[in-house]
């Protein structure tokens, strides 16, 4: 939301929250087995949420996505489907922090959106890319480079810490401030 900046208007926030949240969610595709369950079906159900609130109010200010996306073409539609469905799979089929952590997952993810809807590409990409950052930054780390097997992590804080919370809250400021800036 930032990146599209207050000249966007308020639709153009809202296919930046929606593009974002869809983006951020797609690394952890790949979890499976988790402690807290609900939470994570929480965060997808957010990111669903915030996409189909997003389209209604595009439609109801002129579909500029679903105009963008119908340029397109049927054909090209299909193979940017059939891609995002492919890397779904394998996002959801991978090991924690491999395949669905690294920079190819992040090009294929932006591709396959850019094939549907050029509009929102930059900010699953952008959302995709904040997720891989700020992943690097825990002990765990994750390995950006797959398939090369070395990890990458800068060992500054846990998954689920205070730093966690602390990016939370500077996020939903910056919100906070980027729809404030937009408000007519
Ligand atoms: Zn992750």
């Amino acid at each position: 939301m930032l990146a599209a900046g207050p000249v966007v208007g308020l639709t153009g926030l809202a296919i930046a929250a929606a593009g974002g949240a869809v983006g951020a969610v797609l690394p952890d595709l790949d979890v499976r087995d988790t402690a807290h369950p609900w939470r994570e079906r929480l965060t997808r159900a957010g990111a669903a949420a915030l996409l189909v609130g997003a389209l209604v109010f595009d439609a109801v200010g002129g579909a500029f996505l679903a105009r963008e996306a119908a340029a397109r073409g049927a054909g090209t539609l299909l193979v940017g489907a059939i891609g995002l469905a492919a890397l779904a799979c394998a996002a959801r089929l991978s090991a924690h922090r491999s395949f669905s952590h690294s920079l190819l997952a992040l090009a294929g993810f932006a591709a396959a959106t850019h094939l549907i809807c050029p509009p929102l590409a930059p900010y699953v990409a952008l959302g995709f890319a904040t997720h891989l950052v700020l992943d690097a930054l825990t002990y765990r780390g994750l390995r950006l480079f797959w398939p090369l097997a070395h990890g990458f992590s800068a060992r500054l804080c846990k998954t689920g810490g205070v730093a966690d919370a602390c990016c939370l809250v500077g996020a939903l400021l910056a919100i906070g401030v980027a729809v404030w800036r937009t408000l007519p």
